[in-house]
């Protein structure tokens, strides 16, 4: 027996034992596998043949020796393709299988026919047999071409191809150059057989090998998860929902009681239940989106908004959780953000206090930056948002586990800060539902950045159906010269305090001390309102007050600006006699309502003398401040059965008046445009028209003219407009409006309207 029968019996029996084992398991039936498990086949055959062939060879009959030989050939060419193929399959995994399989069917058909045509010869000299001859050239040949179409598919998909499958093909190259060579030497010896044996056995370890029935395992294991997670996420959805309407009141009497004429320490009480029930609502809120979330039901709602009125309500948020923390909160805006943007401000907003609540929580002191910028192109506006503080920072190697859901970070330091882990997560979605960019950068025990980017329609402001400026840009508020004193030791605080009163037009003048400012006082300059610093040296804003009500004749209103903030220092600080109470660092709409309320008391001490007709006897009444405390505690106003129509295209303004209105048992009917106000004039009876100045397409003189014109119309009209009444006046006299009503809205003025109009 010679050594080929021996290397071939060998490796018969490892290959039969790959045959038993790998047709005994299920495979997934990837094209890969079905040409493996031809590969084992084909392998198996050629072991037969050459085992075989001994026979043969042994009794010298030739014919069957050539047969042998020819059948042994086309065994060769069948496994060279077969190879050829896998390194194909696992090098371009997106192949199309079925025109592989065709096209090597084609070609290995076309081998056959040659091998069967070209001759092969017979050596039999000295107990040496072989054959050789043109087929068996033809077949060596076609072999080193296999193998260098191997070699160079391998070195041009090297990344492509697993490691691990690399192995048996490497192997194989090397082991069938050296064969072809031995062959060469010893034309008698046949390894190769033996050497594609061992290639297959190698490559059974390489093979993709997840069996069926572990798949089948996996996807029952998945499904019951998606089961759990649904119904988990249906849970929380309805826990939520139970949790709401509970909270739904607490919150709403709340609110309703900070209204009612109580106590400041019940006021307080209330304070703190509302700002606890919203603790909760928040909590609740956040998990109701997780849930969401994970149940795909998150939907980005997107409409026109008002980019100001966002900010400036993030803004206020922000400033009523700082609270009195201590923190140096910068806001800076770019000023050339398009007013009107297309997208989901619900969401942007959520994602802006989520970050700008964690700075707050995360930064013991120093400071907390909101900026906004923006890139515009075509109609897109790229907003981006930076959020800065200097707080406790977070640790590198805790940033990639950021935006998981329930994680907290640096569980020990944080025992005392309340969270749920759950608002970067919910962050992080919902910048990925807009198609938006969140970046963080952070330096431990320094602070953070937070950076998001997303993209906004922008809306050509003529197109808008919403009100066109933003709110805190329509207020027009004109002091028209009125002279304000402005006292604060700090030279950086009283740039900022006139640079914001010189953009209402004041004539602002400062000083550094309550010593100059009595000085100032004593030597009989004159001033409508006196802005005040508290802490100073030498003299405080408190011995300053004394000083100037110890003279004779002092009766401008005094306002403490101060950044003595916590809660309750308003209160004292009206105690001691200041007018009212101003929180540095300024907020805008704050100042604002200061500064319409002592305007329009010196409007309403210049006007008395000239009032001549209704509107000016209006004037005349407007606004004393006394006022205030007399109605509070009389009796509410009941207007039970009475009509009232509000016209203003402004839904937020619409939402005010009526829950004003709503007090005092009227009948609200409202009405966005002119158009809309006088098809309901038509068709109904009302006893007082509410009728917003500025509207678009028929503003409020034009509607009032047209209202008029219908048969039998004596509905008393008001006139509602944020600017103040004696800029309006011409307009209200000679349109014979009823009345006048400011917006921000003032109970006193509004119950005196509605007392002369509905008596
Ligand atoms: P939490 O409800 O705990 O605040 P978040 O998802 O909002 O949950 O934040 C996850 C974690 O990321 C927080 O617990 C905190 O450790 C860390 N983190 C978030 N923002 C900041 C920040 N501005 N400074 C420091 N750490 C922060």
């Amino acid at each position: 027996m010679n050594y080929t029968i021996i290397f071939s019996i060998i490796s018969a029996v490892y290959i039969i034992m790959l045959f038993i084992i790998f047709h005994n398991k299920k495979y997934y039936q990837s094209f890969e596998n079905k040409v493996y498990s031809s590969l084992i086949t084909t392998t198996l055959l050629g072991l037969i043949i050459e085992v075989f062939g001994c026979f043969p060879i042994k009794y010298g009959i030739s014919w069957l020796i050539l047969i042998q030989s020819k059948a042994f050939l086309m065994y060769l060419v069948t496994w060279m393709s077969l190879f050829v193929i896998y390194t194909i399959v696992i090098s371009f995994r997106d192949i199309n299988s079925n025109k592989l399989k065709n096209i090597s069917t084609i070609f290995v058909a076309v081998c056959y026919v040659i091998i069967l045509l070209l001759p092969t010869h017979l050596h039999n000299q000295n107990n040496v047999t072989y054959t050789y001859g043109p087929s068996i050239d033809f077949v060596t040949f076609y072999s080193g071409v296999s193998i260098l179409v191997i070699i160079f598919m391998i070195l041009f998909n090297i990344k492509k191809i697993n490691k691990h499958k690399i192995i048996p093909m490497l192997c194989f190259c090397i082991l069938g150059v050296i064969i072809i060579l031995i062959n060469v030497k010893i034309p008698g010896l046949l390894l190769i057989t033996t050497c594609e044996a061992f290639v297959t056995f190698l490559m059974y370890f390489t093979i993709e090998n997840p069996d069926v029935q572990m798949l089948e395992q996996l996807s029952i294991a998945k499904e019951a998860a998606e089961k759990a997670n649904n119904a988990k996420s249906d849970f929380l959805s309805n826990m939520s929902h139970e949790i709401r309407t509970p909270l739904n009141a607490i919150v709403g009497f709340s609110e309703l009681l900070k209204d009612e004429d109580v106590s400041d320490t019940a006021k307080e009480k209330v304070n703190d239940i509302l700002m606890a029930s919203n603790n909760l609502l928040e909590i609740v809120n956040g998990i109701l989106d997780i849930s969401k979330i994970e149940a795909n039901k998150l939907e980005i709602i997107n409409k026109e908004y008002e980019i100001y009125t966002l900010f400036d309500e993030i803004i206020a948020l922000t400033k009523a959780r700082i609270g009195d923390k201590g923190l140096d909160f910068r806001v800076v805006i770019d000023e050339s953000i398009p007013t009107i943007l297309y997208g989901d401000s619900t969401r942007i907003k959520q994602i802006l206090l989520n970050i700008l609540t964690n700075a707050v929580k995360y930064t013991k002191e120093g400071f907390i930056e909101f900026k906004v910028s923006t890139v515009t192109k075509d109609n897109v506006c790229r907003l981006i948002m930076s959020v800065e503080d200097s707080g406790i920072g977070i640790k590198e190697e805790s940033l990639a586990k950021l935006f998981s859901k329930f994680e907290r970070l640096d569980v020990e330091k944080q025992l005392t800060i309340e969270g749920t882990g759950l608002g970067l997560a919910i962050t992080k979605k919902l910048v990925d539902l807009m198609n938006g960019k969140i970046i963080v950068q952070s330096v431990y025990g320094s602070g953070s950045k937070f950076t998001v980017s997303i993209d906004q329609r922008i809306i050509p402001v003529e197109e808008t159906v919403i009100e066109q400026k933003p709110l805190s840009k329509t207020r027009v508020i004109d002091a028209n010269g009125a002279k304000v004193l402005l006292v604060d030791d700090n030279d950086l605080n009283l740039k900022v305090a006139s640079v914001l009163l010189r953009k209402y037009h004041f004539n602002v003048e400062t000083c550094a001390s309550g010593i100059e400012c009595l000085a100032k006082i004593k030597n009989k300059e004159s001033y409508d309102i006196i802005f005040l610093d508290d802490m100073m040296p030498k003299m405080s804003g408190r011995e300053t007050l004394e000083k100037l009500k110890e003279l004779g004749n002092f009766n401008i209103p005094v306002i403490a600006l101060t950044a003595n903030a916590i809660t309750g220092m308003k209160e004292e600080y009206l105690a001691s006699g200041f007018d009212d109470y101003l929180a540095k660092p300024i907020d805008k709409k704050e100042l604002e309502r200061i500064i319409t309320k002592y305007l329009s008391r010196l409007n309403s001490q210049k006007m008395k003398s000239s009032h001549t007709n209704r509107i000016t006897s209006i004037l005349d009444n407007d606004i004393k401040l006394e006022d205030v405390g007399a109605s509070r505690n009389e009796q509410t106003l009941d207007f039970k059965g009475k009509k009232v129509l509000v016209v203003d295209d402004n839904e937020v303004n619409i939402k005010i008046a009526t829950t004003f209105l709503k007090k005092y048992n009227l009948k609200i009917t409202t009405a966005k445009n002119g158009k809309q106000a006088i098809e309901k004039v038509i068709y109904n009876d009302y006893n007082l028209i509410l009728l917003d100045e500025l509207m678009p397409g028929m503003d409020g003189v034009k509607t009032l003219e047209n209202l008029k014109t219908i048969e039998g119309f004596k509905t008393p009209v008001i006139l509602m407009s944020a600017s103040r009444i004696d800029e309006l006046k011409d307009k209200l006299i000679g349109n014979n409006f009823f009345g006048y009503l400011g917006k921000p809205f003032n109970r006193v003025e509004l119950e005196k309207v509605l007392k002369e109009a509905l008596k």
